[in-house]
């Protein structure tokens, strides 16, 4: 039995989207318990900030711009993070978009850019760098879903379909990394105030005041969870719905 609390020291850990937002503070968590965090996000500043921000206080982490829906850009990442930090060991595909838009106006393209950037990105990312962790017999990869596949949601079904397919791909790895040491988890988050939900059609206010807690979640309660499940301590746990939501949905 461990007592000594949830270090994730000498871990390396790739966390997509960690520009701002839910990534942003799913790699801080990470790092304040340990970690070497490889920022990878679209938007380089941002990935720069973050990291900047986590150094400051003391923290290891590397910047890493680059499409996590793009075979060779992914590729790029994975070596890059292997050269300067080493082996990873934890997964958090956290990357994602979202749209708007009643069903029978989503064109195929941005249908195709949903499932590419929610689905396809996971893919391709956990593909890269799984083979490190089967190699170590260690592994944490956890995926951000999404409370809108489990309730479903008008004008998101792209969206929701994409992280349909997200809970899919977690269950099929958990499965078939069981026995290999690789713990494969989801996370949807209920209502999180990130840039994202502040620059879509919603009024967060009036939305957080019909959530049981009177308010939206923030980002560091999606990394709190996501720290559980990549410690030591979650190696039982597999395969499994960890839902932060405020207790908007329940299971
Ligand atoms: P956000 O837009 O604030 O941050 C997402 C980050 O991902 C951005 O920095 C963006 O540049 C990056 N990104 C997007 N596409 C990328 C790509 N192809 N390659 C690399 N980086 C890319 O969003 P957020 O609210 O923090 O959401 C994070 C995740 O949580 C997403 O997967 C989202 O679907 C999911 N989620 C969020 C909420 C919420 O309420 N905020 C609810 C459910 C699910």
């Amino acid at each position: 039995m461990s007592l000594q609390g949830s270090s994730l020291e000498g871990r390396v850990a790739v966390v997509t989207g960690a520009a701002r937002g839910i990534g942003a503070a799913v790699a801080t968590v990470l790092a304040a318990r340990g970690a070497a965090v490889a920022v990878w996000d679209l938007n380089a500043e941002g990935a720069e900030k973050t990291a900047a921000a986590i150094q400051e206080t003391g923290g290891t982490a590397i910047a890493v711009a680059g499409d996590a829906a793009e075979a060779s850009a992914v590729a790029a990442a994975a070596a890059r993070t292997r050269d300067e930090l080493g082996p990873v060991s934890i997964l958090v595909n956290n990357a994602g978009i979202t749209a708007y838009q009643p069903f029978t106006g989503i064109t195929e393209d941005v249908w195709d850019r949903m499932i590419g950037v929610n689905l396809k990105g996971p893919f391709l990312v956990t593909r890269e760098l799984v083979p490190g962790m089967l190699d170590a017999g260690w592994g944490r990869i956890v995926n951000i879903s999404s409370s809108s596949a489990q309730t479903g949601a008008p004008a998101m079904a792209h969206y929701a379909a994409s992280k349909g397919g997200v809970i899919g791909l977690t269950r099929a790895l958990a499965v078939e990394y069981a026995d290999r040491g690789i713990t494969v988890n989801h996370v949807p988050p209920g209502f999180i105030d990130t840039p994202l939900v502040r620059e879509g059609p919603v009024d967060v206010d009036a939305v957080a005041a019909t959530m049981p807690m009177k308010r939206a979640g923030r980002p560091e309660d999606i990394a709190y969870a996501v720290a559980y499940l990549a410690s030591e301590e979650a190696g039982y746990v597999t395969g499994q719905t960890f839902s932060v939501n405020g207790g908007r949905y329940l299971v």
